[in-house]
C-alpha cells in the first residue's frame, strides 16, 4: 500500500531446506524498475542516486526484454529459513485487512501499554499494517487523541479503532490503493471528486480547520514521526 503504508513481503525460494525472502519496507522502501539501458520503467522517480539504498536487486529476461527490479531503502531485507520465517511472523500483530485477525491480540498489547495510541498504532507487534495515514486518521474516526496512553483506551473505542481500521484499509485495497477516510458530508466538494486535500481529516491537515468542528488540527512529533490530530474532536 502507498502513502503511509506498509509493505511486508515473504518470498519462498524452494530446495531442500527453503529459504524466505523478508521483505519490510518502512517508511521510505520501495521498487524501482529498470529497462537494460538503465532507463526507469516504474516506480517512485530515482535521480542521481547512488546505489547506497539498494537492498536487493533482481534481473530477468534478456536483450531487449531485460529487465530488473531494485529494491531501495527498505528495513528489512533477509534471507530466513523455516524458523526465522515462523519468529518474523510470530512477532506481528494482527492484520486488519484479514478476515480471520484477532483485534484481541492488538488489544491485550493497547491495555497494558503506557505508550501513546497514536506510536503503538505504528507498531507492528500491535497491527501488522497500519502506517503513518493511519496512526493519524483512525484515533480521529474513534474520538481519541492519538497521545493517550494505551492503557486509558477504553475497549469499545479500541473497538471502534479497529473496526474502522478494517473498513477504510478494504476501501483503499477497492480503490486499488487509494486512501480516503472521509464521509462523502464532510467533504467540501460536493461533484464525486475527492481530492487529495479533502481525502483525509487530519493527516497532514495542521493548522487547517477540523471538516468536522472547524477546529485547527494540530501536529506533533510522536517517536522519530508527526502525528496529527483535531483538539476538538478528539479528546485526551
Ligand atoms: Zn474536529
Amino acid at each position: 500500500m502507498g502513502g503511509g503504508g506498509v509493505l511486508l513481503l515473504f518470498l519462498r525460494f524452494s530446495g531442500d531446506s527453503p529459504q524466505y525472502l523478508h521483505v519490510h519496507l518502512g517508511l521510505i522502501g520501495g521498487w524501482t524498475w529498470w529497462d537494460r539501458d538503465h532507463q526507469q520503467l516504474a516506480g517512485r522517480p530515482v535521480v542521481e542516486a547512488d546505489d547506497s539504498n539498494v537492498r536487493l536487486r533482481l534481473r530477468s529476461g534478456r536483450g531487449d526484454a531485460e529487465r530488473s527490479a531494485e529494491l531501495r531503502g527498505a528495513i528489512t531485507c533477509t534471507l530466513v529459513d523455516e524458523e526465522g520465517l515462523d519468529s518474523a511472523v510470530a512477532e506481528l500483530g494482527p492484520d486488519p485487512l484479514r478476515d480471520d485477525a484477532d483485534p484481541d491480540v492488538a488489544w491485550a498489547k493497547v491495555r497494558k501499554s503506557r505508550k501513546p495510541i497514536g506510536g503503538l498504532l505504528l507498531d507492528q507487534a500491535v497491527t501488522a499494517s497500519a502506517g503513518l495515514i493511519w496512526r493519524a486518521e483512525v484515533p480521529f474516526l474513534a474520538g481519541v487523541d492519538p497521545h493517550r496512553p494505551g492503557v486509558d483506551v477504553t475497549e469499545d473505542e479500541f473497538t471502534t479503532m479497529w473496526s474502522e481500521m478494517r473498513r477504510v484499509m478494504k476501501g483503499a485495497v477497492e480503490r486499488g490503493g487509494t486512501e480516503i477516510t472521509t464521509d462523502p458530508e464532510d467533504r467540501p466538494q460536493t461533484d464525486g471528486h475527492v481530492s487529495r486535500d479533502d481525502a483525509f481529516y487530519v493527516f497532514r491537515r495542521e493548522g487547517e480547520g477540523c471538516l468536522r468542528c472547524g477546529t485547527p488540527v494540530e501536529v506533533a512529533e510522536m517517536g522519530t514521526r508527526k502525528v496529527w490530530w483535531c483538539p476538538g474532536c478528539q479528546p485526551r
